[in-house]
């Protein structure tokens, strides 16, 4: 793999203050070379540890944009990001690794609110209007969708500030007023109204169509997440006739975008909105062979494997924390004979993985390392075990 040699490393003026960034000023190569020395400290005595498979433009990457919203002394409406472990909002003004229009959008509506004398919301005095804007494309089609927080439903000038950001980016099919005025750190409340255009942008990975609205979980780098998928199914090694397990399926991608490849796909998933968000993305690709449904992964499969349902593979993509042991027990109880394993911390997949080497399984791959966050410490990863034959 070679690298865009523009992009031998980013430098940012706000990297003493951001928390986006951890790996700035340092060469893409050396990044990579450091993520693959870290994997292969985890993954001493379980197996080797391939390049880590990083991006030719390793930059503007990320197709999610969230900005904070605060006001100056002067009164000015600033918007940015939260200084580490602070709410005191460092004025951002470019991002090497946020999607360049996206920002665009964002200091569009911070300069449009000051001209128009609004108000951004004061966490202490619980006064003012705009609290943070959210700005999220779909990289495929290029279609975006704006959503802006408010502590105050009555969102006055609404029609000219909608007329104004559609004219000045007509890439904009969606704009969502949320309306958060709770004293908490999560960014979006559960009470969305669309305010122009569709509820949801539609995004497409791996030529499968995917929803994608405020609050939906989905892939934040569309280009590495279609390299991962399909590692994840040429190690798995899909067939015709297989029945796929997609367990912490989210909204489905995994399982749908390898629907057509294998016999039917049945998804398991916390959540039970993305399992809403996950059926209506079968719908919307025609796909009658995957069902899901919500429930712990560890219940659920417990239940059926108790039934001795058909499960020829099995591709997990847990959260951080992984799996549990019961999931796993599962697993071991079940003789699945091929299980693709996919990571968004190595530290606890091989936690999990030594658990299952012990019970039966073993590595049948190198453990290949994606970059799915360019300079920053996070780094994921994709593996198979089979079954040892008895
Ligand atoms: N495979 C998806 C999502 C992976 S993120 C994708 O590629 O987009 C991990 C998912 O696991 C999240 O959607 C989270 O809601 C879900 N999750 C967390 N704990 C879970 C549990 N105990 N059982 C099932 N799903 C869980």
């Amino acid at each position: 793999m070679s690298y865009n040699q523009d992009i031998k490393s980013i430098s940012c003026r706000f990297k003493n203050e951001c928390g986006g960034c951890d790996m700035t000023d340092i060469a893409y190569e050396e990044e990579l070379s450091l993520k693959k020395k870290y994997v292969e400290g985890l993954f001493k005595g379980i197996c080797k540890v391939d390049s880590v498979h990083g991006m030719y433009r390793p930059i503007y990457y990320r197709n999610k944009v969230h900005a904070c919203l605060g006001q100056n002394e002067a009164g000015q409406i600033i918007s940015g990001i939260y200084a580490k472990g602070s709410h005191r909002i460092v004025p951002v003004d470019s991002c090497m690794i946020e999607d360049q229009e996206c920002d665009r959008i964002i200091f569009f509506i911070r300069d449009y609110l000051n001209k128009h004398k609004a108000t951004a919301y004061d966490e202490d005095k619980k006064k003012g209007q705009y609290r943070h804007i959210l700005v999220r494309k779909a990289f495929s089609t290029g279609d975006i969708q704006v959503i802006l927080v408010l502590a105050d439903p009555v969102l006055k000038g609404k029609k000219a500030l909608i007329e104004a950001l559609v004219k000045e980016f007509p890439a904009i099919k969606s704009i969502v007023v949320n309306i958060n005025n709770q004293a908490t750190s999560m960014v979006l409340s559960d009470t969305s109204k669309t305010i122009y255009g569709s509820d949801v942008i539609v995004d497409a990975l791996l030529k499968k169509k995917f929803r994608i609205g405020p609050d939906t979980f989905y892939q934040i780098n569309h280009d590495q997440a279609e390299k991962l998928y399909k590692k994840a199914y040429e190690l798995a090694d899909l067939k015709k006739t297989d029945v796929l397990v997609d367990a912490y399926c989210g909204v489905g991608t995994i399982g749908l975008c390898a629907a057509n490849l294998v016999d039917r796909v049945i998804g398991v998933e916390l959540n039970p909105n993305s399992v809403r968000e996950a059926k209506l993305n079968a719908k919307l690709n025609g796909i009658k062979n995957a069902s899901f449904y919500a429930a712990d992964a560890g219940d659920f499969l417990l239940d059926y494997v108790s039934q001795s349902k058909k499960m020829d593979v099995l591709i997990m993509d847990p959260p951080r924390s992984g799996s549990t042991e019961k999931f796993l027990d599962c697993i071991v109880k079940s003789g699945l004979k091929r299980l693709v394993y996919i990571s968004c911390d190595p530290s606890t997949q091989a936690r999990d993985l030594k658990y299952l080497l012990k019970r039966g399984y073993k590595m049948a791959s190198l453990c290949y390392p994606y970059d799915m966050f360019p300079h920053t410490n996070a780094v994921e990863t994709v593996c198979l075990l089979t079954k040892v034959h008895e």
